[in-house]
């Protein structure tokens, strides 16, 4: 018997409101001018038309740009530390793209090490992902070549595939199939459905056009760390601007400053980048000063050191650094054009 569920388009908010009941819902949105997640106004459900994927990836509703570690406040004992306020409120992302989802999966290695980041891992744990599979990927996506499939994801809680008029609603983990328990209004989807939803996964996944070979990409990037040459030419028209690690789903460096008037003040944490010159500036000196030590540093951190440590590549085909590179800086090209291994 098939246990999927399913619901039509037009009753999407009305799925939404129902789950808006027990969490904060972040949808795709456009309304900031940028599409991002973004609390769910109660009304809008357009997304399901224009929706492709969100140039700020879902990693902000996990480690935001910009966010308060604690407040402090001096007098005469010294220090007082006060944690900011959690609300511990349960938040639910609609929409999440497979991509997207195993960056979070790939982050969670970094935040849960020899320090588990509590910041991070409050909202993780608090939060629901429901994904949606690409119907229609960009040019620039490449998640194929990194073993993802744009209709499927094991890192989501609920799985949804359009199927025409309708969604096909899939459990993935047990936390999302009690909440597809706990959920009225669904429909049971049929033999036909699920057909449906097969034919429409396997299409997503053949309209990925580009290709990387990542067999062995950890060793020709070793064989080539010191080829000066190599990384230079490699590293010729980018202008150090640092989008492509801002808005890559897998990047995490991060700034903390102190924002202090008179005796009191915040401590925050804000997002860095290795592609800017004056990263690590403020403790040392930035150990990668020319341009091509830190095109070099992007590239094989996320397909050498980070398959050393977690054995696995922390790049998941998202694109982002490709189409939205201001002089057209692509990675995959780079990876392609590696020397072979001496
Ligand atoms: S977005 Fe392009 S130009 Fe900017 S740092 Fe990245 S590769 Fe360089
Ligand atoms: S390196 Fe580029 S393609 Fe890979 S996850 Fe980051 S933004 Fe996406």
């Amino acid at each position: 018997m098939n246990k999927n569920k399913k619901i039509s388009k037009k009753d999407v908010g009305k799925l939404l409101s129902q789950w808006s009941q027990q969490f904060a819902v972040f949808v795709p949105s456009r309304e900031s001018g940028t599409a991002m997640m973004a609390e769910w106004d109660g009304k809008d459900t357009s997304f399901t038309d224009w929706y492709r994927n969100t140039v700020i990836s879902a990693r902000a509703s996990f480690s935001p740009s910009a966010e308060p570690m604690f407040s402090f406040q001096k007098d005469k004992d010294g220090y007082r530390i006060e944690p900011p306020a959690s609300d511990g409120h349960k938040q639910l992302i609609f929409g999440i793209r497979p991509c997207d989802a195993r960056a979070l999966s790939i982050l969670d290695l970094t935040f849960k090490d020899a320090y588990e980041d509590p910041y991070y891992l409050s909202k993780r744990n608090n939060t629901l992902l429901i994904g949606l599979g690409c119907t229609n990927p960009c040019d620039s996506c490449f998640c194929t070549s990194l073993g993802i499939s744009p209709g499927e994801s094991n890192d989501v809680d609920l799985m949804l595939t359009d199927i025409g008029d309708e969604f096909l609603i899939e459990g993935v983990t047990e936390v999302g199939k009690e909440l597809i328990a706990k959920t009225s209004g669904l429909g049971e989807a049929t033999e036909a459905d699920g057909t449906r939803a097969r034919e429409a996964k396997e299409e997503s996944y053949h309209k990925v056009k580009r290709r990387i070979d990542v067999k062995n990409i950890d060793g020709k990037l070793l064989s080539c760390f010191d080829n000066k040459d190599y990384w230079e030419k490699m590293a010729a028209k980018c202008i150090s601007c640092g989008i492509c690690t801002l808005l890559c789903p897998t990047c995490y460096c991060f700034d903390i400053n102190d924002e202090m008037v008179k005796k009191q003040g915040t401590r925050c944490r804000s997002w860095d980048s290795c592609a800017f010159s004056i990263y690590t500036k403020m403790p040392m000196e930035n150990p990668r000063e020319e341009k091509w030590q830190r095109v070099r540093q992007k590239v094989c951190h996320k397909f050498e050191f980070y398959p050393m440590n977690f054995e696995t590549i922390a790049c998941v085909g998202c694109g982002r650094c490709i189409r939205l590179c201001p002089v057209n800086w692509d990675i995959t090209q780079t990876l392609e054009s590696l020397p072979a291994e001496v």
